[in-house]
């Protein structure tokens, strides 16, 4: 396993974390249980959890894992996030999570789910800076982190407030393109940074074809896609979401046969990554100026899950209302100017898609 700095916390965490979002059966504890104990086992000691993780559940198997690691001697970090901003609710949130997490404090809590700049405003109206730091002295939390979906400028400007420790970010090399600003902060602020989604919520397992510039030869996608990861000196953990032993397995294997590339040739692959990406949206925000407000850049991500994951209207429904807050029918919004379709640099049909987004 290969540890790195959590930004200058003074924590090591391992380079491959454990995220509790995509268990098979979470209601088969011993089987979840036994999945994090094998991580442990394996080197992984960055374990991220979240109380909408089925509806609290994650944060419960969590806790009785945590346990058993504490009695194995196996050290680990736990993560946890809370949506919540007023200062009773986030007190009401964080007492039921260390009950569940059995632990007196969390190591990493994060501000939950940024999506845009209005709602960070807004949550920080209500007081969350506050709170946080209370929980910090009070040795409730460690560190104060944010998880957030923001892109290009947007997530830059956040994460140069210079109030958090780290961040925990959608990065792969699906998405790469429209997140790399935050490397400036990260760099910036020295900011522990934790990569979620690094299989681009399966589309990059479901078609390796598109992914070939990842790829070594007798390499797998996942393989691939998590080195992709890894080769980013300044990331400190890839989360993957296991659902079992055979895929922490997969990646523990991974994590061994690891040979890092030079920078030099990391930017090589990048550059190679445009063209076959065709007709996807990388996310890279260059439309996103629209003079409806529209959020582009997210209506298109969910449509990129509909061509490439056969994916139904209402499976797209969902990406949009629990990805990015976002309704079909808004897309409806459009005038049709045709500014967006000028700027995509992957010249895509949005006001097509956002035709067909609307009527479903
Ligand atoms: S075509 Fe529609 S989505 Fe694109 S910029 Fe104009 S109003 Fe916005
Ligand atoms: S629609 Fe085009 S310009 Fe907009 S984010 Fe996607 S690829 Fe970039």
């Amino acid at each position: 396993m290969i540890y790195r700095d959590y930004g200058v916390t003074g924590k090591k965490v391992s380079l491959l974390g454990f995220g509790g979002m995509r268990f098979a059966n979470i209601d088969n504890t011993d089987e979840c249980i036994r999945t994090m104990i094998k991580a442990a086992e394996g080197g992984v000691n960055y374990f991220d959890t979240a109380p909408g993780y089925f509806e609290t559940k994650s944060e419960t198997v969590f806790g009785k894992a945590l346990a058993e690691m504490r009695r194995k001697n196996l050290p680990y970090y736990v993560a946890t996030k809370t949506f919540k901003s007023t200062n009773d609710a986030i007190r009401r949130e964080i007492e039921a999570q260390l009950k569940r997490l059995d632990v007196d404090a969390i190591d990493f809590y994060h501000i939950w789910s940024i999506i845009t700049l209005e709602n960070w405003d807004a949550r920080k109206k209500e007081g969350i800076l506050t709170t946080f730091r209370k929980l910090k002295e009070e040795g409730l939390i460690r560190h104060i982190c944010v998880s957030s979906h923001l892109i290009q400028d947007k997530i830059e400007t956040l994460l140069k407030e210079g109030v958090f420790e780290g961040v925990l970010f959608g990065y792969s090399a699906l998405n790469f393109k429209t997140r790399e600003k935050a490397f400036d902060a990260i760099r910036a602020k020295k900011l522990g940074a934790v990569a979620m989604n690094p299989l681009g919520g399966g589309l990059i397992p479901g078609h390796p074809e598109l992914f070939g510039f990842i790829m070594r030869p007798g390499e797998s996608v996942v393989e691939a896609a998590l080195r992709f990861l890894w080769d980013h000196r300044d990331l400190s953990v890839a989360l993957v979401g296991f659902r079992g032993e055979q895929d922490l397995a997969e990646a523990l294997s991974a994590m061994e046969k690891y040979q890092p590339r030079t920078e030099a040739e990391l930017a090589a692959v990048k550059e190679k990554a445009g063209d076959s990406l065709e007709g996807l949206c990388t996310g890279c925000a260059y439309c996103d100026d629209c003079p409806q407000d529209i959020p582009i850049p997210y209506y298109m991500d969910a449509y990129n899950h509909k061509l490439l994951k056969d994916y139904g209207n209402s499976d797209l429904k969902d990406r949009l209302n629990w990805q990015w807050n976002l309704v079909p029918k808004d897309a409806g919004k459009c005038t049709e100017c045709g500014q967006c379709e000028k700027t995509c640099t992957q010249h895509l049909p949005i006001v097509e898609r956002l035709k067909y987004i609307k009527g479903i």
